[in-house]
């Protein structure tokens, strides 16, 4: 999978690519990121990438020009890919959408700066925007960066396990069950019994109501839209969850 990031700040995105998974990914050739300075691109001496706003007001809006050249190069050396403006005003980047994303074979980033990109170069270029949350970041490229690492997470052999992104929390709707490692007592904490049983059974229960429980003590709206099997229910009852999980779907109804 490619990337191509579009910035007037490349340098914020250089470290965060040279550690850990996202490291290993591209030495492995599992995804390929280029970086583009937007400034490269200024079609003034000045290599001014923004402006006043029309209309007036406080701060500098970013140029359309410079974002299309970037955009039109990038199209003429690695082919149309699907391009993406990071933009608080986006559709929420969630699990599901990662998954989406990770599906495609080429993505482009537009990191906006200062109040925003021209909204012309948005339309003009397909429209689509993705936020990281509702919060307002100084600039698009930690929104690019979160949206590089969880989408390449996804793609294949990039974990070590094959199949934990499978078993990551949201993979199925709610929360992974707590985790432990040795010391088997901390600080008067015992890791629960069933984790040291070697009962392979009685460990994946336990892990599913482990994880229930975690999401109905933390974010329990998750659970209204969970499917489970007849066995997961049995479980679940015994575990004296299955009630409150009625509850919350009686509740949504
Ligand atoms: N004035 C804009 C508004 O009110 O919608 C906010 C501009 S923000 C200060 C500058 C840039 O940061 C945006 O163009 C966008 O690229 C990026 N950005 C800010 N918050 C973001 C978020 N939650 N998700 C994704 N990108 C964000």
């Amino acid at each position: 999978m490619r990337f191509d990031i579009l910035t007037i700040f490349p340098e914020l995105l250089t470290s965060p690519l040279q550690e850990g998974i996202i490291r290993r990914a591209i030495r492995d050739e599992k995804i390929e990121v280029a970086i583009h300075n937007i400034r490269d691109f200024a079609i003034d001496k000045q290599a001014m990438t923004d402006d006043r706003p029309f209309g007036g007001g406080e701060g500098m809006v970013m140029k359309p020009e410079p974002i299309a050249a970037a955009l039109d190069q990038v199209e003429e050396e690695a082919g149309a890919g699907r391009v993406v403006f990071l933009s608080p005003q986006g559709r929420t980047l969630t699990q599901t959408k990662a998954v989406e994303l990770a599906a495609v074979d080429h993505l482009v980033l537009v990191c906006g700066r200062y109040e925003g990109v021209d909204e012309r170069v948005v339309s003009l270029y397909g429209g689509e925007e993705i936020s990281i949350g509702d919060y307002i970041l100084t600039g698009g490229e930690l929104a690019a960066m979160v949206l590089i690492d969880v989408v390449t997470r996804l793609q294949p052999g990039v974990l070590g396990c094959a199949d934990s992104a499978e078993r990551d929390t949201f993979s199925r709707g709610i929360l992974k069950h707590p985790q432990y490692t040795r010391p088997r007592v901390f600080r008067g904490l015992e890791v629960p019994e069933e984790l040291l049983s070697g009962d392979h059974g009685a460990v994946k229960d336990w892990r599913l109501a482990a994880a229930v429980g975690q999401t109905l003590a933390k974010r329990p709206e998750l659970l209204a839209r969970v499917n489970f099997s007849a066995a997961e229910k049995k479980v679940l009852v015994k575990a004296g969850l299955w009630a409150a999980i009625e509850r919350i779907v009686d509740a949504t109804m």
